[in-house]
């Protein structure tokens, strides 16, 4: 067994090894820059066309609609800050109130440029198309021509799993006129995503997040919904300007392609490892509530033992050398009761005392039963 048991793949995942192979020759190399017209930068410009390729193929788009960013973060906040035609046209955005914090706080430190509504969600996480159609409800309010209208739910939550109903999301909005927006980092080379066929018009992606390289993504776009965030440059066809993250791009390239190929597989491995550890659970007569709804992202259990400290949880866990994560890691410093978990309407008795494990495909079963092991002679000593 390793030394270690890592359970946290929402947080980030482990590099694939045929991703870092093709990842090296231009780190080392075909390092030209893919820009110059010589001879020397004519391999990096084909990687990243062949790379702009095979991800438009994996999600169902055409090349010319995939822009690379640094990552998922970085996509979103384009696809909030950058909407419409040009700066200045006014803009209004409804988000659920469960999105990560790069799409909450990008509507919330720039709010001067769009009114923002909530959608609230039920109690497993789920966004109502109803709710979305009428929030949109413009019968009584003045429109200029310059007013656009976007909505942004995420396609599965990092905290407690929950896929959303997007397809019927993107119809109630498009019946509004309003454009649709998915934060699909913790899905995208998880579970089946097809833009065509969902009708999404932005979505982000993050290649940390599918066994591909840190620092690097991309954002969907079905055309010309967001303008330029950054000036210089004419890369990413004049969308995003500097230098591109050559090797960072065929890293996700390959990974994201090898995770889509090899879903069915991995994702039937993952039901089971989690089937197991929540058998173990419900064996276990200890007090807890499993959050999210019965359709949520292969291998996210978020679980909230009544009475326990998730923050004392996790560090108990640690020194186990198990690696799981209290409520998002990438809100870890702050120890509150998660947004995600007041918004399910979670009570604070379990909500203080949640976890979240999240299996990826390299987990095993014997891991899963060291995690139930140990949580239950953690929490059967309190
Ligand atoms: N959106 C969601 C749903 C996430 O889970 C994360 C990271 O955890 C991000 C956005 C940010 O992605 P990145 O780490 O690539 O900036």
């Amino acid at each position: 067994m390793a030394q270690y048991i890592y359970a946290d793949n929402a947080a980030t995942t482990k590099l694939d090894i045929d991703a870092f192979e093709a990842m090296k020759p231009y780190l080392l190399d075909e390092y030209g820059n893919p820009s110059q017209p010589y001879f020397f930068s004519k391999r990096p410009k084909m990687a990243i066309k062949k790379a702009r390729e095979i991800i438009a193929d994996c999600i169902g788009a055409e090349p010319k609609n995939i822009f690379f960013t640094s990552g998922g973060t970085e996509s979103d906040n384009w696809a909030i800050k950058c909407f419409g035609a040009a700066p200045g046209d006014v803009h209004i955005i409804a988000t659920s109130s469960i999105e990560h914090h790069a799409i909450l706080n990008a509507c919330d430190n720039h709010s001067e440029m769009h009114e923002w509504i909530h959608l609230s969600v039920d109690k497993n996480g789920l966004v109502s198309p109803n709710e979305l159609y009428n929030v949109f409800n413009w019968e009584n309010r003045p429109i200029c021509t310059c007013m656009t209208f976007l909505a942004s739910v995420m396609f599965a939550n990092n905290e407690i799993g929950t896929i959303q109903p997007i397809k019927e999301l993107v119809e109630a909005a498009h019946k509004r006129g309003a454009a649709f927006h998915t934060d699909a980092v913790q899905a995208v080379g998880h579970v089946p995503i097809n833009v065509k066929e969902l009708g999404v018009d932005l979505l982000s992606a993050s290649a940390h997040k599918f066994n591909g390289p840190k620092g690097v993504g991309f954002l969907y776009d079905s055309g010309k919904h967001v303008y330029a965030h950054n000036d210089g440059g004419s890369q990413e066809f004049g969308m995003r300007a500097g230098t591109e993250n050559v090797a960072g791009i065929v890293g996700m390239a390959v990974a994201l392609q090898k995770n889509c190929q090899e879903m069915d597989k991995n994702i039937a491995h993952i039901k089971t490892v989690e089937a197991h550890f929540i058998d173990r659970m419900n064996n276990s007569g200890l007090d807890f509530v499993r959050n999210g709804s019965s359709n949520h992202l292969p291998g996210l259990v978020s679980i909230s033992f009544k009475g326990a400290d998730g923050e004392a949880l996790l560090h108990r866990l640690d020194l186990m050398k198990i690696c799981v994560s209290t409520g998002s890691a990438c809100d870890s410093v702050n120890t509150q009761v998660s947004h995600v978990l007041k918004a399910i309407g979670l009570s604070n008795e379990y909500a203080k005392g949640t976890i979240r494990i999240s299996f990826g495909k390299h987990n095993t079963i014997e891991e899963a039963d060291t995690i139930a092991d140990a949580l239950i002679k953690i929490l059967g000593q309190n």
